[in-house]
């Protein structure tokens, strides 16, 4: 028989975090990690370029795309994606030692990075964060006044494709409120650390 400890996994859980844009991602994981020791959020690269509100190294890192092609080529995305015209990616090595360390870390990617993180890691636990409603998720990207008309139309179709792909995910937390949402979240990790992994 196996010691009781050893029933559980020992180290970080990888979390996925995704949702259609305008759901409120940040809004949740600033929150929750405020809120929630033991957990640290994936900072990842994009070659879009950076809003007037964001921060290289907060944010995300912010890479040319021969520097962000280089990463691909080397070995050091976990996952990488095409979102909206541009190129997104995971950095391999902060998840790999965060995780080794304890901690939890949140990716807040979008579900094609999810699916691919599965493939790559099938502990990952992947949660979906969905809008109590579209009408409610149209209001909210347009109350973001980041977005032209163009740019909307596309995120809004993009999150119709979001929502479908939803049922590939583990969990499902409504973005109603957020102190409840970040309550769901912990009940969600909670949970995971209980979980007896299987030994084949
Ligand atoms: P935004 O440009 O609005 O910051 O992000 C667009 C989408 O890209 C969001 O759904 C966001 O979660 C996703 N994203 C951000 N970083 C990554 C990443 O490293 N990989 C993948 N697959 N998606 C990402």
């Amino acid at each position: 028989m196996r010691e009781p400890r050893t029933l559980s996994r020992t180290g970080g859980l990888i979390v996925v975090l995704s949702g259609p844009s305008g759901v409120g991602k940040d809004t949740l994981l600033q929150y929750f990690l405020k809120t929630t020791p033991g957990c640290v959020r994936l900072v990842t690269c994009t070659t879009r370029p950076p809003r007037p509100d964001e921060q290289h190294g907060v944010d995300y890192e912010f890479v040319s795309v021969e520097e962000f092609r280089r990463m691909q080529e080397a070995g050091e995305l976990l996952e990488s994606a095409e979102v909206f015209g541009h190129s997104y990616g995971s950095p391999r090595r902060f998840v790999e030692e965060q995780t080794a360390r304890g901690l939890d870390v949140i990716l807040r990617i979008d579900v094609q990075g999810g699916v691919s993180v599965r493939k790559a890691a099938p502990e990952a636990v992947l949660v979906f964060l969905a809008p109590p409603s579209l009408e409610e998720l149209e209001r909210r990207l347009k109350g973001r006044n980041t977005e032209t008309e163009e740019s909307l139309r596309r995120r809004l179709a993009e999150a119709r494709r979001e929502m479908k792909a939803a049922s590939e995910y583990d969990y499902l937390i409504i973005h109603d409120s957020t102190e409840r949402a970040a309550e769901d979240l912990r009940a969600i990790l909670r949970a995971e650390h209980l979980r007896i992994v299987k030994t084949s």
